[in-house]
């Protein structure tokens, strides 16, 4: 069974460290997302679901909690796309929406509670209640999906013609008949002090 939101408010204070306003959308957005594909007990799905998230702030604590969906697991995928949304597929029926938090829910919560001093506790306050539409767009998806990003064991894994690092999943990149690792092919994030 899904959880109720007070029960999933509890669980995720716990968990995240406090309880914000982010956490609220992210609950929210997972229990919609997953009842919009027809998943009503996440903890009996988990094989099968996989979970979408454009952001990494708060709501992402909150959306991998509710859907059990976690990046060391690979079924949760974390896109950076700085959005407040998430997108929920189911594996066996391809069913899947987009759910996004819609932007003049800040406004709605400054009126709903306008003797709240602060914006974060009138957000806060008004997250709890406000109808899921007020909240947030819902879109019917479909996700092209490749075998190299599911979960389970790693499809293929290469050494790195470069520098020898393993690679699984197919990450690796193909450069004038080289296989390299996307480091080693100009995607660097780091720069080594000394080698
Ligand atoms: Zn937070
Ligand atoms: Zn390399």
């Amino acid at each position: 069974m899904m959880k109720s939101l007070e029960e999933y408010i509890a669980l995720a204070a716990e968990s995240h460290g406090h309880m914000c306003p982010g956490q609220v959308l992210g609950i929210r957005m997972a229990m919609l997302g997953l009842k919009a594909i027809g998943i009503d007990d996440p903890g009996k799905y988990r094989k099968r679901l996989l979970t979408f998230v454009e952001i990494d702030r708060c709501a992402t604590d909150a959306v991998s909690l509710v859907t059990g969906c976690r990046l060391g697991k690979r079924s949760l995928k974390f896109l950076d796309y700085g959005k407040v949304a998430a997108t929920f597929v189911d594996l066996e029926t391809q069913r899947a929406v987009r759910v996004v938090a819609r932007d003049d829910s800040r406004e709605k919560a400054r009126t709903m509670f306008p003797e709240l001093a602060e914006p974060h506790r009138q957000q806060l306050a008004a997250y709890k209640v406000m109808d899921d539409a007020e909240l947030f767009t819902v879109q019917p998806v479909r996700v092209k999906l490749d075998g190299h990003d599911l979960p389970g064991r790693p499809r293929t894994r290469v050494a790195c013609e470069q520098c020898g690092e393993g690679v699984n999943d197919g990450r690796e990149r193909r450069v004038n008949g080289r296989i390299l690792c996307r480091s080693c092919a100009g995607e660097k994030y780091y720069e080594p002090l000394s080698d």
